[in-house]
């Protein structure tokens, strides 16, 4: 049986663990051979591939911490060093730009070294990962970054986090222009809450606060990290061919 994505080459930030990890297995089940990139847990990495591989797919780690200066550079330089063993035409058909992180400061509290490594990590990376990665990217090929139901739904106490999304927005309507005559279509996936580590410290022990999100939704429960997956296989299919700078909401309804 053909599957969507067989003879695809995908590269997905943050791929070890969460969002990521939902992603980068999907699409591998699609058919990718998938590049599963990740900063510190080599552990969940390796775990992430050899799921891959146990599903009959293809897939290997990269380590590239991102948010520091010349990181993209150094990504794709671990990319094509591994990469060739498994497409020896090298490039990418899927860029799934999903490694981010938090801060929890409000305006009052926030430094401007927080602001600095939110930016970093969450706008600037990907701006240059996708900088770096244009020669390699395939004529046809999807981009697809990463975004929060925040960037539309005020939440003052994380402002620096929601400003790093809503610029990634920003990104994604200006490239699906500069990319569009290549056939590249270029869009933002936003999730609302999602049961990932970054929110286990509450959500999986505060039964009231974990309520609190599931009514936040219209579909009335948690977004779990394979409902994201699922949105962006469709967008990295052909069938979304014709889709290009939206903001996918992928919120389960919230603050509609
Ligand atoms: P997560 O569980 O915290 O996983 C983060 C992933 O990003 C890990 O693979 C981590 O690698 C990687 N990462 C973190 N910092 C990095 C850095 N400096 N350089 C390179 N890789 C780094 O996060 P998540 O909840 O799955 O979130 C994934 C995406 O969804 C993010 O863009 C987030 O903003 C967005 N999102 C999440 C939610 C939610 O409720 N969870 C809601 C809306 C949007 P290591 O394992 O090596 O640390």
């Amino acid at each position: 049986m053909s599957r969507t994505l067989d003879g695809k080459v995908a590269l997905v930030t943050g791929g070890s663990r969460g969002i990521g990890r939902a992603i980068a297995e999907r699409l591998g089940r699609d058919g990718a051979v998938v590049a599963v990139a990740y900063a510190r847990d080599t552990a969940s990495a390796e775990e992430v591939v050899a799921r891959i591989r146990k599903d009959g797919g293809r897939a290997f780690a990269i380590r590239a911490e991102l948010g520091e200066h010349g990181d993209a550079v150094r990504l794709w330089d671990a990319f094509d060093a591994a990469v060739e063993e498994f497409a020896p035409a090298g490039g990418v058909d899927v860029l799934v730009n999903n490694a981010a992180i938090a801060t929890s400061s409000d305006l009052d509290g926030l430094t401007e070294e927080e602001l600095d490594r939110v930016f970093a990590v969450n706008v600037r990376a990907p701006f240059f990962i996708v900088k770096e990665g244009l020669g390699r990217l395939r004529d046809g090929g999807r981009i697809v970054n990463i975004s929060s139901g925040v960037a539309r739904i005020a939440l003052p106490r994380v402002i620096a986090y929601s400003s790093t999304k809503g610029a990634l927005d920003v990104f994604t309507l200006n490239l699906a222009k500069l990319l569009g005559p290549r056939g590249i279509t270029v869009n933002s996936v936003a999730p609302g809450y999602v049961d990932t580590d970054v929110n286990a410290g509450w959500l999986r022990t505060d039964p009231e606060a974990a309520a609190e999100a599931a009514a936040a939704a219209a579909l009335g429960r948690v977004g779990q990290p394979d409902d994201i997956a699922g949105v962006v296989a469709f967008l990295a299919s052909d069938d979304a061919r014709w889709v290009t700078g939206r903001v996918v909401d992928a919120t389960g309804g919230t603050a509609l």
